[in-house]
């Protein structure tokens, strides 16, 4: 089900272009708009859920393998040292937009960046 006022439904399927790094039937992989490093990416299911409790279980089963795929090709790509996977639900923990997103934050040594509980 696609929510009319979700920014990231109309990004995942396509409606406003977005810099994609990976598409399929069920996911969208795209770069952050404020990325906490270089090659910060969000990756979008196509389907609305607003977090992870609403999410199918099918889609978060497949969420976590294409995560693992992604972050693989990114450290070869990008010669990361680190790389963090990051899944905020709620505003209390740093929630910003309201359709379930995996954030893929690749770290660099010494980039200044300490926790990322909120990489936006
Ligand atoms: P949250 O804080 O909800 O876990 O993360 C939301 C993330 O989405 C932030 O890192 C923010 O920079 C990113 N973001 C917000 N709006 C857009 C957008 O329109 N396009 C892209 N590519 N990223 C966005
Ligand atoms: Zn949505």
């Amino acid at each position: 089900m696609k929510k009319e006022d979700c920014i990231f439904c109309k990004i995942a399927n396509g409606e406003i272009p977005s810099k994609t790094l990976y598409e399929d039937g069920d996911f969208r992989v795209i770069l952050d708009l404020g990325p906490a490093t270089r090659g910060h990416a969000l990756i979008l299911p196509r389907e609305h859920a607003d977090n992870l409790y609403e999410l199918p279980e099918d889609t978060a089963a497949k969420v976590f393998v294409l995560a693992k795929k992604m972050a693989t090709k990114m450290t070869e790509k990008l010669h990361c040292d680190g790389l963090n996977i990051v899944q905020n639900n709620g505003e209390a923990a740093g929630q910003t937009v309201r359709h379930f997103h995996m954030h893929l934050i690749p770290r660099y040594e010494n980039d200044g960046q300490h926790i990322l509980w909120n990489p936006g």
